[in-house]
């Protein structure tokens, strides 16, 4: 088995990941490489790498695998210090997830080092009553757990505050005080306890004893998603639904202008903003910088739609073009700006005219899907045509999937086949199961061989055009002609599979792996009973001949 290693070792904030060590817990596929813990050196966030299979060739065990960095989840089965077993509601500390005992211990040796605390650990028997009151917490013995927690309360833990919070919150009727189980969570919540910020968002989003105010909680909520509490990102967005745009805005500033008074420590943001300037220049560090403040960089961040649509605007103003595509979208949408189909227009159709493919695709997309924007379908269809025409393989495969599944044009297999296996043949990768042996499935022989000839065909009309094509092609024909029998095997690999350089054309698929097991290859011939079933028995001695034809000139047929 063979691993090709796409390392991404960048956070999206810029800064450099660093490897902590192997995760305990296995999450990626059992023969992908090992799952590991790493962390950002200068956004503080922890990081689960996993790997996601790209492409998994299941003949020869060959397989891409694209690592991929998701933020540690207060779900993490294991305590990142002790690596000991975890449930999902033990606390997180600064944040890593970690078990209850790891949280004691750590919380007093840094409070022992900011001389909060005399001692550098806690006593045998006050770690055992602290984990007896939580304990008794979680099995809803509140008296105990209230004798046992309160003087760590008293003493400062952050724990033990926000544990009284949850006791005096959920304890029975008479002994219920929800406003001391409020202050209780805010006490937590100054010394960065991340889940305290939900629970200070939740009492004030429905609590009536509290007194209801969704501003207040989408201000807790937006700096509890910040500092890495994932609940609050849903119940941010719950709030969102129901306040207007400009009591959004406000709630946002709100919490900007506590998380400077009051956490100003944890204030990362300038230091981020920086860093991408520094890694990806002024322009495009600045529209990171914007995306990860509108939540589309992080999962957890603290949102400022206000200073990200600044940025874009300042950016679009500068003729940046990815910023004029991203203000368009988020005029048509509505999204962290008032809707503005007008000016969502203006900025599209700038960003369209500067051959900018995402902006066709969203505009593709919207046109079809209703919206009211005016950009004509006519001419968005031919920017994509313009583009293909122009070697873009990312218009070919954004084409191919609009007629494959019959967005905005009526579903139209032969076409959606030639640009697919086009874009493939300029190396873009397509998704697993791939749609080309969808559709092979689907569309009669006759349809198969016209549309294998017409993307043959543009492949040899573009050859003026795009330069590495002619090389290709007469490299094709070289190996065809002269290199020994062995190629017959490879070359139906290639054919069956399409790759760079490569159309998949199952016909001559056939026939090579035909060739191959004729030159006494024996394991062509599971791949010959696979491509039958595609194919048919019927059109099987016109595979053979059609490849007999190629074998002698080196030319796929069209
Ligand atoms: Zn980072
Ligand atoms: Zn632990």
């Amino acid at each position: 088995m063979e691993i090709t290693d796409t390392r991404e070792e960048l956070c999206v904030c810029g800064g450099r990941l660093k490897k902590l060590g192997d995760s305990p817990i296995r999450v990626s596929a059992p023969y992908a490489p090992q799952d590991e813990i790493w962390t950002c050196q200068v956004c503080a966030k922890f990081f689960m790498k996993t790997w996601r299979a790209g492409n998994i060739d299941y003949y020869t065990e060959k397989a891409d695998y694209v690592a991929v960095f998701d933020e540690l989840k207060p779900s993490l089965k294991f305590c990142l210090s002790c690596k000991g077993s975890r449930e999902t509601n033990n606390p997180i500390y600064l944040r890593q997830p970690v078990c209850t005992k790891c949280f004691i211990l750590k919380e007093w040796e840094d409070r022992h080092s900011r001389r909060e605390v005399e001692k550098k650990f806690p006593s045998d028997t006050e770690l055992s009553n602290f984990l007896a009151g939580a304990r008794a917490l979680e099995n809803r013995s509140y008296a105990e757990a209230l004798e046992k927690l309160k003087p760590f309360a008293e003493m400062g833990s952050a724990l033990a505050e926000y544990n009284l919070g949850e006791i005096l919150e959920k304890d029975f009727e008479d002994r219920q005080n929800v406003p001391a189980a409020l202050e209780c969570y805010i006490k937590a919540a100054r010394k960065l306890f991340p889940q305290a910020f939900y629970k200070v968002g939740k009492l004030f989003s429905e609590n009536h004893k509290i007194g209801i105010n969704l501003s207040e909680a989408y201000k807790w909520f937006n700096l509890g998603a910040y500092l890495g509490d994932f609940p609050s990102i849903a119940a941010r967005d719950n709030m969102a639904a129901k306040l207007s745009h400009e009591e959004i805005l406000k709630a946002q500033e709100e919490s900007l202008l506590e998380l400077r008074k009051l956490w100003n420590a944890a204030d990362l943001r300038k230091r981020i903003a920086d860093t991408l300037k520094k890694e990806y220049g002024e322009l495009e560090g600045n529209f990171r910088y914007a995306a990860v403040l509108e939540g589309k960089a992080f999962q957890t961040f603290i949102l400022d739609y206000r200073e990200a649509e600044k940025l874009y605007r300042n950016l679009a103003k500068d003729r940046f073009t990815p910023a004029m595509c991203r203000l368009g979208e988020k005029l048509a949408q509505g999204s962290g700006i008032p809707k503005n189909l007008d000016e969502a227009a203006q900025w599209l159709s700038t960003a369209i005219s500067r051959d900018y493919l995402p902006a066709i695709d969203f505009a593709w997309s919207e046109v079809c899907s209703g919206s009211a924007i005016k950009l004509e379908r006519e001419w968005l269809k031919e920017r994509f045509l313009e583009q293909i025409d122009n070697g873009n393989a990312q218009a070919m495969y954004s084409w191919g999937m609009i007629n494959f599944k019959g967005r905005g044009v009526s579903e139209n297999f032969e076409d959606a086949h030639k640009w697919l296996n086009l874009a493939q043949y300029f190396a873009v990768k397509l998704p697993r199961p791939s749609p080309l042996e969808t559709i092979e499935r689907e569309i009669s022989f006759d349809q198969l061989e016209r549309t294998l000839k017409a993307t043959q065909q543009w492949l040899e009309e573009h050859q003026g055009k795009i330069r590495s094509l002619a090389k290709d092609l007469r490299n094709l024909r070289d190996r065809v002609m002269t290199s020994g029998a062995g190629k017959w095997f490879v070359l139906g690999e290639s054919f069956h599979y399409g790759g760079e350089g490569y159309l998949r054309h199952v016909i001559l698929a056939y026939g090579c792996f035909d060739l191959a097991l004729k030159a006494g290859e024996v394991s062509a011939t599971s791949r010959l009973e696979y491509l039958k079933r595609i194919l048919t028995s019927a059109k099987i001695e016109y595979a053979v001949n059609v490849t007999g034809e190629f074998a002698k000139t080196g030319k796929v047929p069209c």
